[in-house]
């Protein structure tokens, strides 16, 4: 295993520039990369993408390898597996961390299969054990009511990791790095699908992952004549709408909102969770939040022991008043 060395960012793109996991992978693998001692890597794949090369150097790569093909336009499984195959066997890196994204979770346990490795999905944090320099895989376990520390013996060691786990490094236009080109050497017959149409998702306002206020609702909001309540909010403090399960579940906002375990990980300044407890697995999504302020009818619940602001009512009382008060001061 003694040949393995390094650490390995694959960087995704989203409409034409390195997609934030990227820079954020860059910013976690410059710290595991540096505390190896060994260098980091970018790999990027796609077709037009060989100018982030460069990005990814100035975002904390000390060489990019590009596979920049027509066929690589659209993630397609059969392509990319079999491309970053070819790319892992030519660098042989100790360590491959891909984002926790619909194309790293469809990846890396195919790539693992074909390396005869193993990979470790959504990981929370990464670390190099000061011993044995090995990975230390931490990610949740029993539906997020604990963490588990994986540790993989086989090389390279592979994991996806959640967004917003690992903090991006300031983009510095004077790092230097070597940028090699991996030619895709695609036979078109190894690719068994074909895409036949993009949906863009639709988001009114500002993304949650980008929302520096999130308004977030819990199952006793009721319905989703509720939820307008908390639009009203969070409109005027230039917000996003977020939620637990439960208000997904039942369709009084879209699948999207949902904050935690298996939703989305968000770090706002401010979150203002109403009529939601607290649970393990939606408290693993916001606990990253600058501050807390929870409104909710019973005194015990635990979104109080997280919370650093907090209203006992009922959110149909508090939430208007609140909302008024907000917009005197705004209209002052
Ligand atoms: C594997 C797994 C993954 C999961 N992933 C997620 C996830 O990603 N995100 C997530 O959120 N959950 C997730 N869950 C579900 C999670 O366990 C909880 O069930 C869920 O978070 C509870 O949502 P809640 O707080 O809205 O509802 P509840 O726990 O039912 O809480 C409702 C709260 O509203 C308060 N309330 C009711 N009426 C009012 C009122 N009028 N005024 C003020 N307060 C009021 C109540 O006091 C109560 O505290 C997951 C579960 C599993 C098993």
């Amino acid at each position: 295993m003694a040949e393995y060395k390094g650490v390995m960012a694959f960087c995704e793109a989203t409409e034409g520039k390195l997609a934030s996991i990227s820079t954020e992978l860059l910013g976690g693998g410059r710290k595991l990369a540096d505390d190896l001692g060994q260098e980091l890597s970018a790999v990027l794949v796609g077709s037009g993408i060989s100018s982030l090369a460069q990005e990814a150097i100035f975002f904390g790569a000390d060489k990019a390898y590009v596979v920049d093909d027509p066929l690589l336009q659209d993630y397609q499984t059969d392509a990319y597996v079999i491309v970053m195959e070819k790319v892992v066997n030519q660098v042989m890196p100790q360590i491959l961390i891909m984002g926790q994204t619909s194309i790293g979770r469809d990846l890396a346990p195919r790539l693992a299969f074909r390396l005869n490795t193993a990979a470790s999905l959504g990981c929370l944090e990464l670390a190099i054990d000061p011993g044995s320099k090995l990975l230390l895989q931490t990610k949740p376990v029993y539906g997020g009511n604990a963490q588990a520390i994986f540790v993989c013996q086989t090389y390279p060691q592979i994991a996806t990791v959640r967004a917003k786990a690992m903090t991006p490094l300031e983009r510095d236009q004077s790092r230097q790095g070597e940028v090699i080109t991996i030619k895709a050497g695609l036979d078109p017959s190894a690719i068994r699908t074909k895409v036949v149409e993009k949906v863009p998702e639709k988001v009114e306002g500002i993304r949650l992952e980008d929302a520096q206020v999130i308004v977030s609702g819990g199952r006793g909001i009721g319905s989703a004549e509720g939820f307008k309540q908390l639009e009203e909010l969070s409109r005027l403090l230039k917000g996003a709408v977020g939620a637990t399960r439960p208000p997904c579940d039942n369709g009084w906002v879209p699948a999207g909102a949902q904050v935690g375990l298996t939703g989305k990980i968000v770090t706002p300044e401010l979150y203002i969770a109403v009529a939601l407890s607290g649970s393990s697995q939606h408290m693993s999504g916001c606990s990253g939040s600058k501050t807390i302020v929870a409104i909710n009818k019973d005194p015990e619940a635990n979104i109080f022991r997280e919370a650093r602001f907090g209203v006992v009512g009922d959110w149909k009382k508090v939430l208007p008043a609140f909302t008024n008060k907000l917009k005197e001061l705004l209209a002052e």
